[in-house]
């Protein structure tokens, strides 16, 4: 029996059959589509997508599923079940007038998409299921787009180059909730592989899979449940910081910039806040192409060492963790067995990802459970498959 702090993934099958329940109920006949998109977890590279650095994330098996149905009307009519409960929105096709951001907000995750999808998009009845944590820093967000992305795959009979359709979930995420993300999310989610992670150059777009080494170690999440409320603000002006920084250097991109950058930053004296932004964002870069490598040869401890670095300076320089966050990775720290732990996602709040020996999982839960002072809950990412059409 899993602790009532253990998130289990509720598996492709019955989130299908829960899917396709809630529709015939829901419009009265069956749904003749069906697709589904995973969370993800960065191991690390976080804050340097946008920069066009390399990040390092797995998908999740916690997914988001998507049943449909063409219904020869112009207006799509979405239920989504999830822990919100259930949703519903309506809203026009993009045929008929131009479809714009509006209440209810989540469904501007789905109204992007359809506006962004390429071709005619012909009215639908969709339902939605998920067992992914919204706003945990598991890129629910993300899944949403893509499980919408590929339903519209299926329902149009197409398919669309796996990169363009990251860049078009990306854009529908700019356009309709407004949020300015980097490519890192619609990436994996749309490109995520079984027992791998994804090392992707964010600058080029290509990218590699990376075997996670099989054996006696595996990853945890422990999301907070908390959100600050500074992501709205936050996450943009943390991006157009290193946009400055950029600019100063005279570079497209951090990408671009190495240490002795940072230093000449720092003889010009510039704003500390964009120097700060501009060294976490050339350092974390680099470590997340050594932890690629040092995954590739197993080398866990070098790992490890990179994750608690990455954490430092996202809180210290990047100023984006919070006391929730510095409190679990600080805890995992002196527990026996860990390689090495840090937050992942935008910050704020959400989740850490831990690298940790499967035997000292259990003494890990116990010890953050007696001493952290939020209610946790543990998810294991094995690292899983990305977003696929189903059968139904
Ligand atoms: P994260 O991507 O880390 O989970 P975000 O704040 O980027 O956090 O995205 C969370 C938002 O995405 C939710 O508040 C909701 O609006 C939308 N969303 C995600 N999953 C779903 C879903 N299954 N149904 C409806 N809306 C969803
Ligand atoms: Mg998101």
């Amino acid at each position: 029996m899993p602790a009532p702090t253990d998130a289990v993934s509720t598996g492709e099958t019955s989130l299908l059959r829960r899917a396709c329940d809630i529709f015939v109920a829901t419009f009265k006949r069956s749904a003749t589509a069906a697709a589904a998109a995973p969370g993800r977890v960065n191991l690390i590279g976080d804050h340097v997508d946008y920069c066009e650095g390399y990040v390092l994330p797995v998908a999740l098996p916690f997914l988001t599923v998507v049943v449909g149905a063409h219904n020869d009307t112009s207006s799509c009519r979405v239920v989504s079940v999830s822990d919100s409960g259930r949703q519903e929105a309506t809203f026009p096709i993009p045929s008929s007038g131009q479809l714009k951001p509006g209440e209810p907000a989540w469904s501007n995750y789905v109204k992007g998409v359809v506006a962004n999808f390429p071709g005619t998009v012909k009215g639908f009845d969709a339902v939605i299921v998920s067992d992914l944590p919204m706003g945990a820093g598991l890129s629910s967000s993300a899944s949403v787009e893509v499980a919408t992305f590929t339903l519209l795959e299926a329902l149009a009979g197409s398919n669309v180059d796996p990169v363009k359709k990251a860049q078009l979930c990306q854009k529908a995420e700019h356009e309709f909730p407004g949020m300015p993300c980097g490519i890192m999310d619609q990436y994996i989610v749309t490109m995520g592989k079984k027992d791998h992670a994804l090392l992707i150059d964010c600058r080029s777009l290509e990218s590699t899979q990376v075997p996670i080494p099989h054996g006696d170690t595996g990853i945890l999440v422990i999301n907070t449940n908390v959100k600050h409320q500074l992501t709205g603000s936050e996450y943009p002006q943390r991006r157009a910081q290193c946009q400055k920084a950029a600019e100063l250097l005279g570079f497209p991109s951090l990408r671009d910039a190495t240490s002795e950058h940072v230093e000449d930053l720092k003889r010009r004296k510039c704003d500390l806040d964009v120097i700060r932004r501009a060294q976490h964002v050339v350092e974390e870069i680099r470590r997340t192409e050594e932890c690629a490598k040092s995954l590739r040869v197993g080398d866990l401890e070098r790992v490890g060492e990179l994750f608690y670095e990455s954490h430092e300076t996202l809180r210290d320089l990047m100023e984006v963790s919070c006391p929730e966050l510095d409190q679990l990775v600080a805890i995992a720290k002196t527990v026996d067995g860990v390689y090495g732990a840090r937050m992942t996602g935008g910050g704020f709040g959400g989740s850490a990802v831990i690298l940790v020996k499967n035997a000292a999982v259990e003494h890990l839960k116990r010890r953050i459970l007696s001493e952290y002072k939020g209610t946790p809950t543990f998810l294991v990412a094995v690292p899983s498959d990305g977003a696929r059409k189903l059968n139904i």
